[in-house]
């Protein structure tokens, strides 16, 4: 592990070795959270037809303010049928079809009705009314490749009638926590057992960022074991496995992946926590291989593996994410490596956390920043600006 990638340059490889899945038709209602792959085209101008913006009398502006007599309705859903002539007002309902003739609604909070006419404020040309195709035309692009398909744009996809969008295909990924020491929440410990939390906390990151998760259950540091379950869980476009990959005696995952054939592009990364990282490839799967450490396995999947699973999604910009904020409070910083520290942000201000040893999972749940302090020498100032990520 003597040359230590940098964060940049780790990432940098990582991002190179992405292939991009196929795309596949998704259901906008079941799209939430997918890239698209390919443009996405209104079907139909929207509005589809000039409507009205209010509920009251769809006129011809010329002749308002004035008197005018009420000739028909026009409520939404329906056409408009009857074609407004001068002098006549037609009552109309928001989002109703207004008749050929009108070009103007006037509220009807502006008008007094008395009998079958109406005394009309006057408008302007256009007052009211939403023009065909104001929001969009049909054929107009609504979102394009590369995009991360949110509420508001499905919404829109919606609303421009488009039902099924082209979108990468969901990255599988295979979780395989290593480690004889692991036992699941909700049993009991025997001496010198833990509590297995990596894979929980990976699945719940993988969600999130659109792949599907397949976790399998830990493996032992035992040659014949763990060598069985990387070969099976080597099918998926991207293997998380945690633990074993440190310099100890148990820690068997480099080894064995290489003789499944796994190229290795790097291990070790100036990042704390973290240092131990492996990346490798075999064909189109990608591997990361993540430190045991629970707060390591958190950074080593924001700062590398979220962005890998969005350029696998063709997504326009992989990220990490970074904001701006400022420091709360002094910190150290170490000479040889980036820190990633838990803060509290609030607002843009990062009030970094007491206990920052990379198996402090549970103080973790209090933080909602991870911090980027470069390495260097000496402090990091209160009030110093500095990158973070939400998590
Ligand atoms: P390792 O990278 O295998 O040397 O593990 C480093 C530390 O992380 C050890 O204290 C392990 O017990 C712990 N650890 C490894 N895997 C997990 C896991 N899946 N869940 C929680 N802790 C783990
Ligand atoms: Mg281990």
């Amino acid at each position: 592990m003597s040359g230590l990638r940098t964060i940049e340059a780790a990432l940098a490889d990582v991002l190179a070795r992405c292939p991009r899945p196929p795309a596949e038709s998704i259901d906008v209602r079941d799209a939430r959270g997918r890239v698209l792959a390919a443009p996405a085209h209104a079907v139909s101008d929207l509005p589809p037809f000039d409507s009205s913006a209010m509920d009251g009398y769809a006129v011809r502006a010329a002749d308002t303010p004035g008197r005018l007599r009420i000739s028909g309705h026009s409520a939404a859903g329906h056409p408009a049928g009857v074609e407004l002539q001068p002098g006549e007002a037609i009552e109309i309902s928001t989002g109703a079809v207004v008749p050929a003739g009108a070009d103007a609604v006037v509220p009807v909070e502006r008008v007094t009705v008395q009998g079958g006419e109406i005394e009309a404020e006057g408008v302007e040309q256009g007052a009211s009314v939403r023009p065909r195709g104001g929001d969009t035309r049909r054929g107009d692009v609504v979102a394009d490749a590369g995009l991360v398909l949110g509420p508001s744009q499905l919404g829109a996809l919606a609303a421009a009638g488009v039902a099924a969008v082209e979108c990468a295909r969901r990255p599988r990924a295979v979780v395989l926590p290593t480690g004889s020491e692991l036992r699941p929440p909700g049993t009991e410990l025997a001496p010198g057992q833990i509590y297995e939390s990596n894979s929980v906390l990976l699945a719940a990151q993988l969600e999130s960022a659109g792949a599907v998760a397949d976790v399998r259950k830990p493996a032992v540091d035992d040659e014949a074991t763990l060598r069985a379950a990387l070969e099976q869980a080597l099918e998926a476009d991207v293997l998380l496995t945690s633990g074993g990959v440190s310099v100890g005696p148990h820690d068997l995952v480099r080894t064995l992946l290489a003789e499944l054939g796994v190229e290795e592009v790097f291990w070790g990364v100036a990042v704390r926590p973290g240092k131990p990282l492996f990346f490798g490839v075999r064909g189109t799967t990608l591997v990361f291989g993540l430190p045991g450490n629970p707060v390591s396995t958190l950074v080593g999947f924001e700062l590398f593996v979220r962005p890998a699973l969005a350029a696998l999604q063709g997504a326009a910009d992989p990220g990490p994410h970074y904001l701006s904020g400022r420091l709360a409070r002094a910190v150290t910083r170490n000479p040889a490596r980036d820190d990633l520290m838990r803060a509290v942000a609030n607002g843009d201000e990062l009030e970094p956390l007491s206990g920052q040893e990379s198996h402090m999972i549970v103080r973790a749940a209090a933080a909602n920043a991870l911090v980027h302090v470069p390495r260097g020498d000496g402090e990091l100032e209160r009030g110093a600006h500095v990158s973070w990520l939400q998590v």
